[in-house]
């Protein structure tokens, strides 16, 4: 692995349909930190416009195969999923399924679309594994990510910002974060589920927000880049990663 690679950091933001006061809220934070970052779409918002004014940011795709899963889709069949996303952001080349649904045949559809790279496999640092991206046999590559916010929430023994990035240095480095997590700095899915009835009540959600500078997501994040720009460390887009 190059040394370019064990000094760069990437930051992903799924935004899983959060509102626009939400997602505004992560863009600020982003500007503020003067981050780059590749952020995976799920649906249509005014904010697109923003995000592709801003040459710090790139768009991907998050397709949600659930409803197929369930048996409650509108749409006939994954492509169809796939396409719809398309529609809406044409430039992608990077994509990461909703709930990180995963099967050969999505992967070899995201390469047929033109997509380059996926970011389907989560596997935390609490892994001890030393990740790296790798080709898949449909032409993808692969770029695993070692934090997600919200899966952080459950970790029984919590690592912090600084230690995921100072001891593994040697590994692919990717943090995922949603806005909705940002903007409620969670810390535990309890919060995030007492305020679900107001994800798309903006007035209402700020009562649930954690007020900790040091825990949560929106505190992990901002040690982080702290951490990160201590240490010389730089932050990336997905696709240099190709
Ligand atoms: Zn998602």
């Amino acid at each position: 692995m190059s040394e370019n690679l064990t000094k760069t950091t990437y930051i992903t933001l799924d935004i899983d349909w959060a509102c626009d006061e939400v997602i505004t809220d992560t863009l600020d934070l982003l500007d503020s930190l003067d981050l780059p970052a590749t952020i995976f779409i799920t649906h249509d918002t005014p904010l697109l416009k923003r995000m592709r004014k801003n040459p710090r940011i790139e768009l991907g795709i998050h397709p949600n195969f659930c409803p197929l899963l369930q048996g409650r889709s509108v749409l006939p069949d994954y492509h169809a999923v796939i396409h719809e996303l398309i529609t809406l952001v044409p430039e992608a080349i990077c994509a990461r399924s909703h709930a990180l649904v995963d099967a050969s045949p999505i992967l070899v559809a995201f390469a047929g679309q033109g997509f380059r790279l996926d970011m389907n496999m989560f596997v935390p640092f609490s892994s001890g594994i030393c990740l790296t991206t790798f080709k898949h046999y449909s032409g993808l590559t692969r770029a695993p990510y070692f934090y997600e916010d919200d899966a952080y929430c459950f970790e029984t023994d919590k690592r912090t910002p600084e230690a995921h990035l100072l001891e593994a240095s040697g590994s692919l480095q990717v943090f995922n974060f949603h806005p909705i997590h940002l903007y409620l700095n969670t810390e535990t899915m309890t919060r995030y589920e007492r305020a679900r009835p107001y994800f798309q009540d903006f007035p209402n959600l700020e009562q649930f927000v954690n007020q900790d500078p040091e825990n949560g997501a929106r505190a992990f994040l901002n040690r982080l880049v702290n951490c990160a720009r201590t240490n010389g460390y730089t932050f990336g887009k997905a696709s240099d990663l190709l």
